[in-house]
């Protein structure tokens, strides 16, 4: 993309309006624009993150063996007067009446469709198990939205549902969602770590919550430092292998680490007094199991081995698809703007031409640009007049991983710069090794 051509509408003073770093590096960046409390427009930049971030989710749901779908945002109130939770729900709830006065609802999770779903077409055991999801917009009228995209009101979440046969089933189901999840936020670039948590108005016995550590995060946690030494990495994970899924769940949870909700302050004082910390984190993404709950009041049964007619047992899972731009801009920016890790970043790598016009620069940029592009990799090329100073702090603001800057006195030599967003590193070198150099990085994302 030539930034002369692109919809990047950069801010210089920082909004008023926004409280946390990442709510203000959105907004500066171009990223979103409010329209309303908690409700945001994604411009071109944000909606660029939002779908990679999308993409990751997809791609190891879909590695997990979970198939995805679309379900509607409105749902009818029936479906909820069935669960019980039409009335339950309260509040955040937003109703719609359509103009035959039904009752209707903007969805803030899918536990009651997915089971009409289920119970619209599954019959036997022989097809399950099953775990369906789908990446779709939620509301929840939120007492205070806030963050940025952080709280919002209107979000994007993955949601997912497993149908078991039996307790033992959904529990390999629970656990394989907890080793794809890792997975999914490792592959973003961030530490996102599984606490015990409360089940809410989900309900349900098992449930754990994802956290990102970050001052800003809502939720106060407890956890034994020697919990942050543990990563997947790249081992690989067979996630049909119920003894090896179990096994990462243990090595990831056995260690303390809780939300306000579920600690335990006699538990966290037997951890060695130096690896106890106190800190806040970001909720990125929650997995329950809750048994027969839905199943049982809306009739979700199949058929059993031994022929007898047996409620299903499920579990629910989701990620904050939009929260997770706040929580990843948290983890990842400095005073100058957003550093973007190599998975998720909108362009991957950044052109500077030092000085526009001049033949022999534009002439190299426009070849660097071309061998990205033949390469697959997305450039911006920031082709515009603006000084120096400017270009290099749009780009450190919009925080690109990689920034290639070229000008007159380099070239005489026959080499540009590559520069680390994040070490604010730089290295001359020829404008090929440059983009063999790119290339590489990227080989692994
Ligand atoms: P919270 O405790 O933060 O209100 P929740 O526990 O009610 O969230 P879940 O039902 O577990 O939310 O939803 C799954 C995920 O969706 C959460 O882990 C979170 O990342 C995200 N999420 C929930 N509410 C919001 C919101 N208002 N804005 C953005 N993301 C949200
Ligand atoms: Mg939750």
């Amino acid at each position: 993309m030539r930034l002369s051509r692109y919809f990047l509408p950069v801010l210089k003073e920082t909004p008023a309006e926004a409280q946390i770093a990442s709510h203000r590096l959105m907004l500066r960046a171009g990223m979103i624009k409010q329209q309303s409390a908690g409700i945001y427009s994604w411009l071109p930049l944000g909606f660029k993150v939002l779908k990679n971030i999308e993409r990751i989710v997809h791609e190891e749901q879909q590695r997990a063996g979970h198939i995805p779908l679309l379900m509607p945002t409105l749902q009818s109130a029936d479906l909820w007067r069935e669960s019980g939770r039409y009335d339950a729900y309260g509040p955040e709830m937003l109703r719609i009446r359509d103009r035959h006065d039904r009752d209707m609802l903007f969805g803030p999770t899918n536990e009651e469709m997915i089971t009409d779903i289920f119970r619209s077409y599954v019959k036997s055991y022989k097809d399950l198990p099953l775990t369906l999801y789908h990446i779709q917009w939620k509301f929840r009228d939120e007492v205070r939205p806030r963050f940025g995209v952080m709280r919002g009101r209107e979000f994007l979440m993955k949601d997912g549902y497993n149908f078991d046969l039996t307790k033992e089933d959904a529990l390999h189901a629970y656990n394989r969602h907890l080793v794809s999840y890792l997975r999914t936020y490792e592959r973003m670039g961030l530490q996102a770590i599984p606490m015990r948590a409360d089940s809410g108005p989900i309900g349900g016995d098992d449930t754990h919550e994802f956290l990102v550590l970050a001052d800003t995060g809502e939720s106060e946690v407890f956890y034994d430092s020697a919990v942050t030494d543990i990563s997947l990495g790249k081992r690989d994970i067979d996630y049909d292998d119920v003894a090896q899924c179990q096994a990462v769940l243990e090595e990831f949870t056995s260690l303390y680490a809780r939300t306000d909700e579920t600690h335990d302050e006699a538990v966290f004082n037997q951890i060695p007094e130096e690896r106890r910390r106190v800190a806040r984190g970001i909720e990125v993404g929650q997995i329950f199991y809750f048994g027969t709950k839905y199943s049982e009041p809306m009739g979700a049964t199949v058929q059993g081995p031994d022929g007898k007619q047996t409620p299903v047992h499920m579990g629910s899972h989701g990620i904050g698809v939009s929260r997770l731009l706040g929580a990843i801009i948290e983890a990842s920016h400095d005073d100058k703007g957003i550093i973007w890790p190599e998975g998720v970043t909108p362009f991957h790598v950044g052109i500077v031409n030092l000085r526009q016009g001049d033949a022999e620069v534009d002439a190299a940029c426009d070849a660097l640009y071309k061998s990205f592009t033949a390469l697959g990799l997305e450039p911006l090329y920031d082709d515009t007049d603006e000084r120096a100073g400017g270009k290099f702090a749009s780009m450190d603001l919009i925080g690109l991983p990689w920034r290639i800057t070229v000008g007159p006195r380099g070239l005489k030599n026959g080499v540009v710069e590559l520069t680390s967003r994040r070490t604010g590193e730089s290295e001359e070198m020829t404008p090929e090794d440059a983009v063999a150099r790119i290339a590489a990085i990227y080989a692994d994302h």
